[in-house]
């Protein structure tokens, strides 16, 4: 079942097109890879769906209902949670805090106990610092502290922003094996990466984005083993 359905979508930033007519969908229960090079417009596609900028043309439908014109908390109440490129912690707040701001939202707070604890299995490392300030975290510590605080609000659908961005490559690999385990604990997941041999050895299928349109699409498998994509996005 489809539970995200981008439809023509077109977003401009002022005289600049970044998107433009882009068509594509995320089933429940996959991972899909929107992968493209600098400025392809993954980042501003990302925001749309999330509510910070508004389409010049098109529909985003989530749960068959269309959100293109909700506000981001409606979109966030909805299932929606974004991990933002570059991460956005809060720095001056401790570990146990930033968790508290992904769950500001929720009504459901009795189920919270159980929410902190399954973040800090998954992440044993702010379980350890979590009175610790987040300034003081590592970049890839960082990352976990942001999946996690958009894991709080109990997402149906989280969107990643290039997780690997700046992190060592065992880190990568942790990122990557985390997103898998999301997957097999029920959300669905969107992400968005620069590291397209990564991002497409673990999706189910993936887009290739190039100056706001999409070129490609298929199973992560075969985007990998396509030679077109090997030249242009897998150093091969
Ligand atoms: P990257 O991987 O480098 O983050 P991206 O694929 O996420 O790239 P976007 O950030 O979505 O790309 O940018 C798409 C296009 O829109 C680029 O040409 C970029 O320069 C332009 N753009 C992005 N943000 C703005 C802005 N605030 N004002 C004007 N142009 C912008």
């Amino acid at each position: 079942m489809s539970l995200l359905k981008v439809e023509d979508l077109s977003v401009n930033y002022g005289v600049i097109q970044a998107v433009k007519g882009v068509n594509f969908e995320v089933n429940e229960g996959e991972i899909v890879s929107l992968i493209g090079a600098n400025g392809a417009g993954k980042t501003t596609i990302l925001k749309t769906i999330s509510g910070i900028l508004k389409p010049a043309g098109g529909k985003i439908y989530y749960e068959d209902r269309e959100i293109q014109s909700e506000k981001s908390e409606k979109i966030v109440l909805g299932g929606i949670s974004q991990v933002p490129e570059g991460r956005h912690i809060f720095p001056g707040l401790t570990v146990m805090e930033n968790l508290q701001m992904g769950a500001f939202l929720r009504k459901d707070k009795a189920a919270l106990k159980n929410d902190y604890d399954a973040v800090f299995s998954r992440f044993p490392v702010l379980s350890e610092r979590k009175n610790q300030d987040a300034a003081t975290l590592s970049g890839g510590e960082q990352q976990m502290l942001a999946m996690g605080r958009a894991l709080m609000a109990k997402p149906k659908l989280i969107l990643l922003d290039e997780p690997s961005m700046g992190l060592a490559p065992i880190f990568i690999n942790e990122i990557f094996d985390i997103i898998k385990e999301i997957k097999k604990q029920g959300t669905t997941v969107l992400l968005i990466e620069q590291n397209a041999s990564k991002a497409l050895s673990i999706a189910d299928r993936g887009y290739v984005l190039a100056t706001g349109n999409i070129l490609m699409t298929g199973t992560g498998e075969e985007l990998l083993a396509n030679e077109d994509v090997q030249k242009a996005y897998l150093g091969g």
